[in-house]
């Protein structure tokens, strides 16, 4: 590529510190420098606006891999990070925050150029809630506790005194992917540093850019040499190669469901710990007696916030058949608003897809309900000649053993159905192989709460949708994953209990 000539036009909108950045062949960071890959190779980040070159990264792979989990050991066992204290570990991820925060604008900016999604949506939220989960996670880094515990077997009273230690679980292998680029770094790296590993960060080859720049802001924040390392390139090669490396410890995941098998598979070998984060086909149920404009509002959101590509996006929706007609025409009404464009346009209100693969996936899914039989309102089709862009959509007419019905999209394209009875209404929002999260709007707070209790998912949002906080834990049931991110549950996934006895008389 020649950046100079060939870039997306975009650029031009970005601050000239930040085209400057853009313009410079990106490394990656391990052992606290910057360093081209081994193999010298680089490969080409797109616009998905515009179709056209952001950036030049370094392709990392196995070889790369290597040399960044040898860093990270050295950095647990060797490093002054085992020698830190928790209160000030705890500081540097605090500061980490702070300088998500300080760099608002710019990290925006950049996640919306290489993301697409508006810039006024990784503004408001990717970024903050990036820097709030380090802010979050800061706060663990001193409650990292054991038990004391009595014990009874062979002992008489006091003869031993037990006690668990929460260890680090050590060098741990972290891969994720591109539909929130900052946050999905945020969510792995906070919790892997509160409980004091190290880490290598494997970026989707999509959207690597907000990570290269959160390494900077890393070294600002003056973590050692080896604490984190980031990786760019290519799933099949540097993924699978950290998901396979005999000295990582664990590996925690987020992505496909079928990317989620291979790295059980590469695990397993050695029986690595794994956690991951999958896919997602929720519910998102509105009762007769739901205050209907918020629940109308609230069903648009869920499917559409982030151009669908959200893996709890509510993009099953039953509604009861008293008001079906009224909600679906109001969610139609509300996608056909929708302003599609470059996510740096002020008046944007849904960027494209993020790569010609996901817009080829979802154009797919498309034909595939119109093929079945289901009926579009409103979208059904890409839009436009350049960019990834697919129309806002609601599929009615469908049936439960339709692709769209029961594959997860992962766009912005919703499967509504009216019930009558609310038992055949919870075993069809239960039927699925997923079980992530769920939607109940309905004015009656009891019966709110006996469908959240029956519903087969990791998060039941009542009257609202897509509340994520950094205190609250997030994952699912079935085959969404293993584990939970965020809150205080995320961070067993990065510990292990060490039970020490002593025999005290
Ligand atoms: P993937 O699961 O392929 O990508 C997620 C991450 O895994 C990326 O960093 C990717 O690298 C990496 N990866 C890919 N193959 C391997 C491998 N063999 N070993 C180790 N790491 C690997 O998701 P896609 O981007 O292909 O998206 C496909 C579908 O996955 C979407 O349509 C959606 O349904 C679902 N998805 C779910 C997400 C969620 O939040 N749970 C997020 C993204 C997608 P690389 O980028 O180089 O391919």
């Amino acid at each position: 590529m020649n950046i100079a000539t060939d870039i997306s036009p975009t650029i031009d909108r970005v601050s000239s510190a930040l085209q400057e950045w853009l313009a410079t062949p990106r490394s990656m960071l391990i052992n606290g420098d910057w360093v081209k890959a081994e193999s010298g190779k680089n490969f080409t980040v797109y616009d998905p606006a515009t179709e056209m070159p952001l950036a030049s990264v370094a392709e990392g792979d196995s070889a790369d891999i290597d040399i960044a989990v040898r860093a990270a050991r050295h950095a647990l066992e060797q490093g002054p990070w085992g020698r830190i204290s928790p209160s000030e570990r705890g500081r540097m991820i605090h500061r980490i925050g702070d300088l998500i925060l300080e760099n608002l604008e710019e990290l925006a900016q950049l996640e919306s150029l290489d993301n697409g999604k508006p810039f006024s949506v990784a503004r408001a939220a990717d970024v903050p809630l990036a820097a709030d989960l380090f802010h979050y996670m800061s706060g663990w880094a001193t409650k990292i506790e054991g038990k004391t515990i009595p014990i009874s077997s062979l002992a008489a009273p006091g003869q031993y005194h037990t006690f668990t230690r929460s260890e680090p679980i050590g060098v741990v292998g972290q891969i994720i992917p591109w539909n929130f680029p900052l946050l999905m770094a945020a969510w792995k790296l906070g919790p892997a540093l509160a409980t004091g590993c190290t880490v290598v960060l494997k970026v989707a080859e999509e959207t690597p850019l907000s990570a290269l720049r959160l390494g900077e802001l890393l070294l600002e924040a003056d973590v050692p040499p080896g604490v984190v390392n980031i990786i760019t390139g290519f799933g099949e090669t540097a993924g699978a190669a950290l998901a396979a490396h005999p000295d990582v410890n664990k590996i925690a995941f987020t992505g496909s469901t079928e990317v989620g098998r291979m790295i059980v598979q590469a695990a397993s070998r050695d029986l690595k710990k794994v956690s991951l984060e999958l896919g997602g086909k929720s519910p998102n149920i509105i009762l007769g007696d739901a205050d209907i404009e918020s629940a109308i509002q609230g069903a648009t959101d869920s499917i559409f916030f982030n151009q669908g590509q959200c893996c709890n996006a509510g993009s099953r929706l039953f509604v009861h058949e008293s008001i079906f007609d009224q909600v679906v025409e109001g969610v139609s009404a509300n996608a056909g608003k929708v302003r599609l464009g470059v996510g740096l346009d002020q008046d944007t209100d849904m960027g494209p897809l993020v790569s010609a693969v996901q817009h080829e996936r979802v154009t797919e899914y498309l034909k595939s309900g119109a093929e079945e039989g289901a009926r579009a309102i409103t979208g059904g089709s890409a839009h436009g000649d350049r960019g990834y862009f697919v129309k806002p959509t609601v599929l009615v007419e469908t049936n439960p053993s339709m692709k769209v019905v029961c594959e997860e999209i992962f766009g912005p394209v919703l499967v509504a159905n009216p019930f009558k009875d609310e038992d055949a209404m919870l075993k069809e929002a239960n039927n699925s192989i997923y079980g992530l999260a769920a939607g109940v709007w309905t004015s009656n707070i009891a019966k709110a709460h006996q469908i959240s209790n029956q519903l087969k998912a990791g998060s039941v949002w009542i009257n609202c949708y897509h509340v994520f906080d950094a205190a609250v834990p997030f994952g699912g049931y079935k085959q969404c994953g293993w584990g939970r991110e965020m809150g205080q549950a995320v961070l067993s996934n990065y510990l292990e209990t060490k039970a020490i006895t002593a025999r005290i008389s």
